[in-house]
């Protein structure tokens, strides 16, 4: 499983659009609701427990308590007929180290997280983050400038003056595994550490297929020709909204011609260097991405596939 997938909550779509509903399963004693303080989920044990650490799922008179508890408030769906939310925390100092959350847990950056918890709490993580990191930044109406509100449990901003409507916007992006032969294409970004490289990866334009940007992108970045493009699986990656859609491509030849303003440097990696280096067996001074990334997947998928 690709990490911030696989969610185990029933969205319950159905209910957001009844705002008794909502605010009885809000005050309701058996929900549980996750806060989140500057977009770090929050989690139970301190930060040096050793994982797997639970994720900080609490009773709503709890989190009613904690100052600052009047963010936006999500309703994250159903597991089971617990209804789970994420509530944004608005407060300068550090919540848990107050009560009611002192001696509790702590709240720590959504993707070392997503790692630390089981692979269901990760998704939750990436829906709650996601959701939150957008009202954030959707407070005001791109269209008029007039001040949105929340509606429909926080899957739409409504503008009062204007009347238009804003929902929750994912960003397409293409990440995709070339191959030639016996070798996969891969780059290191200029902000990557020394001898990280990962799959090649960019924003999906308005007006193109995946099929296309995978092409466009591979050639922009590497100055490589491809064809044959594949979908091999989706990420969802809340950072801020992405969905990654992993792809692999089959080049046309080995030349490479790199954009310095997007690669520091780009190489083929052979199948059975990748695998030792996807297992952790070797490293040649070379790292590739931890399982959390899709390119991680990508990598290991194609690697194993010609062993
Ligand atoms: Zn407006």
């Amino acid at each position: 499983m690709i990490p911030f997938a696989g969610s185990p909550l029933n969205r319950a779509s159905e209910k957001r659009t009844d705002p008794a509903w909502i605010e009885a399963k809000r005050r309701d004693p058996s929900s549980l609701v996750l806060p989140l303080w500057r977009l770090e989920p929050f989690v139970l044990g301190g930060e040096k427990t050793p994982p797997p650490l639970r994720l900080g799922l609490l009773r709503p008179e709890v989190v009613d308590a904690i100052p600052g508890a009047s963010g936006p408030c999500i309703l994250l769906g159903l597991d089971g007929n617990t209804a789970l939310f994420a509530q944004d925390v608005v407060t300068a100092g550090n919540p848990a180290e107050v009560e009611p959350l002192a001696g509790l847990g702590h709240f720590r950056d959504a993707r070392t997280a997503a790692q630390i918890v089981s692979i269901k709490d990760a998704a939750i993580i990436g829906q709650a983050k996601a959701m939150i990191d957008w009202h954030q930044r959707h407070g005001f109406c791109p269209r008029c400038g007039s001040p949105t509100k929340l509606m429909d449990a926080g899957y739409r901003r409504l503008c009062d003056q204007c009347n238009s409507e804003h929902f929750p916007r994912v960003d397409p992006v293409v990440i995709m595994l070339a191959t030639h032969g016996d070798a996969c294409l891969v780059g290191r970004g200029k902000i990557f550490p020394p001898g990280m490289f990962s799959a090649l990866a960019g924003f999906m334009e308005p007006g193109e297929t995946i099929e296309e940007a995978v092409r466009r992108e591979v050639f922009e970045e590497a100055g490589v020709k491809v064809t044959d493009v594949t979908y091999h699986a989706t990420q969802p990656w809340p950072f801020p909204s992405s969905l990654m859609i992993g792809c692999f491509a089959r080049a046309q030849s080995r030349q490479l011609k790199v954009d310095e303003n997007e690669l520091a440097e780009a190489r083929w990696l052979e199948r059975g260097l990748a695998l030792e280096l996807i297992e952790g067996k070797k490293t040649d001074g070379i790292h590739l991405p931890p399982p959390i990334a899709i390119a991680h997947h990508l990598i290991k998928a194609w690697a194993l596939a010609g062993s």
